[in-house]
This record gives C-alpha cells, sequence and structure tokens, in this order.
C-alpha cells in the first residue's frame, strides 16, 4: 500500500467511526468492546494517585458505578451544602464547575452552567449539554441552541438581553444518553439554588427531562402548554410552563404552532404587570 493509499483508508475509518457516532477521542488506549463478554469493562483504571494526576477524561463508555466519585447520598448532600455556601450566580457557577460529587464529569470536557443575563425574569431549562455545548462550555449552541434563540426572539427575549439559559445537568451524558435519576438528583441543589439567587418570574421547561426533574411529572405531550408552580426556598411560587424541546421541533416542525402558542402564553405571563 503508497502512503496515500494508507493516509485515505485512515480518512475512511475516520468517517467510518464520525457516522457511527464516536466522534470524540477520551481515552488514550482503545478498548475492544466486541471481545468483550462481561459487565461493563474499566481497562485501564490506574492507581488512585495517577488518576488524579491524569487529565485525560475517563472514557465516557467505560464508566461505571465502580468509578462514582462518591455514594449517590453523600454526592447530593455535598452538592446541598455546595450551592447552599453560594450567596452569587458567579459563585455557584464556580462551585459546580468545582463540584466532582457527579459521574458525568469524567467523562465531559467542561462544566456547562448557564448562558444569558443573572437576574432575568425569564429562565429556560433544557436537559443536559450536548457534544458542542461540551465543546464549547456554554448551553444551547447547537442547531437546537439557534432554534431556542429564534423562540426566545420571537417574544422579544434574548440570552444577551433579558433571558437566562441553563440546564437541569451540568455535564454532557456519554452520547448524549438521557441523563439518570441519580445524576440528576445530584444537580438538582445547584439547579435550585440558580433559581433562588436569580428569582425568575417564569421557568420555561424545554423538554421531557426538566418536565421530570423539577416537577416530577412525565410526559411533555400530555403538560405542555399548561401552567404549574413550583416552590423553591423562600420565594414566593413561580410559574413553570413546559414547552416541547427546540432538538424536538427540528425533527417535527409541524409542532411549532403549538410550542408558538406556548411561547405567547410566556410573553403574556411575563409582561402581565
Ligand atoms: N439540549 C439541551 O437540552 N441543552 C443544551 O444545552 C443543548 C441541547
Amino acid at each position: 500500500m503508497t502512503t496515500e493509499e494508507a493516509k485515505q483508508a485512515a480518512i475512511a475509518v475516520l468517517r467510518w467511526h464520525a457516522e457511527m457516532g464516536v466522534d470524540e477521542t477520551v481515552a488514550t488506549e482503545p478498548a475492544d468492546f466486541f471481545s468483550w463478554r462481561g459487565p461493563v469493562p474499566n481497562p485501564e483504571k490506574p492507581p488512585a494517585a495517577k488518576r488524579a494526576a491524569q487529565q485525560t477524561a475517563t472514557p465516557a463508555s467505560v464508566i461505571s458505578a465502580d468509578d462514582a466519585p462518591m455514594p449517590a447520598d453523600e454526592a447530593v448532600a455535598a452538592a446541598k451544602s455546595a450551592a447552599a455556601a453560594c450567596a452569587t450566580p458567579e459563585a455557584l457557577a464556580e462551585a459546580v464547575a468545582g463540584f466532582d460529587g457527579c459521574p458525568l464529569k469524567a467523562g465531559a470536557r467542561n462544566t456547562v452552567f448557564a448562558d444569558g443575563v443573572y437576574g432575568a425574569n425569564l429562565l429556560i431549562l433544557g436537559e443536559a449539554p450536548g457534544r458542542n455545548e461540551d465543546r464549547l462550555g456554554k448551553p444551547f449552541v447547537g442547531r437546537a441552541g439557534q432554534l431556542l434563540d429564534k423562540m426566545l426572539a420571537a417574544i422579544d427575549r434574548s440570552r444577551e438581553t433579558n433571558a437566562l439559559i441553563s440546564n437541569v445537568i451540568f455535564w454532557r451524558p456519554p452520547g448524549n444518553r438521557t441523563p439518570t435519576a441519580i445524576e440528576t438528583a445530584i444537580c438538582r441543589p445547584f439547579v435550585d439554588r440558580l433559581i433562588e439567587l436569580t428569582a425568575p418570574k417564569v421557568i420555561m421547561l424545554a423538554g421531557g427531562a426538566p418536565l421530570q426533574a423539577m416537577l416530577g411529572v412525565s410526559g411533555i405531550m400530555r403538560s405542555r402548554g399548561v401552567w404549574k408552580e413550583i416552590r423553591v426556598g423562600d420565594l414566593e411560587p413561580i410559574a413553570t410552563m413546559p414547552l416541547f424541546h427546540p432538538a424536538f421541533l427540528l425533527r417535527q416542525p409541524e409542532q411549532k404552532r403549538l410550542a408558538w402558542d406556548d411561547l405567547l402564553a410566556v410573553e403574556a405571563r411575563l409582561t402581565d404587570d
């Protein structure tokens, strides 16, 4: 094989991987999952000291319960006390970035906390960072984010001037899988503290995951467009509006009509005094 042929073959293999969804290099050594017959392996778990020194992220696909930084109840308690200690949203952003209790952090490049105006009367909560958000450390920066920005613009809102955008999970789940109940519970104290510190008038819950995380309700189809109140800390009850996630609207544009109704309801509520 000539050098050029070898190069083209390597490019073809990389393209195939990208098409199959393998779009991140997260480990120094490949793991052969085709020959694996047992539980999810942890092929290169180095001693704790070496692990601490290693900057390379743990391969997202091989994070196991064994790798969890601490038991779930301890992690939730640690998140609660770290969140409670923050007096400003900026301090909270730093606390989240420094928090090691969520297993998702090990497979993520960046912590994705929030983007927009702290103290804006509209807070949008999405599900979790995707690939683009993980790379840039900002929520909703991919195609779904562009649509979200357009939806906000339709009601005279933007992350630059009068809206705050965040997620109920602050680290990208491997392969964009749905976050688990434990991961959601570990992040929740930080989400609650963000709400307490910024006191929005309305919270838009974009999609089923934030609906479930914040209200304990499943079924965005049934719940969208229906106001529900949420109590957080000592704040007065806050109005929440569940609506379709922009990624869903990209796949099913015919549902934009319903999302438009929901956005108009949000606008009316925001300007009703
Ligand atoms: N989808 C989400 O729910 N959140 C993001 O930040 C990006 C995409």
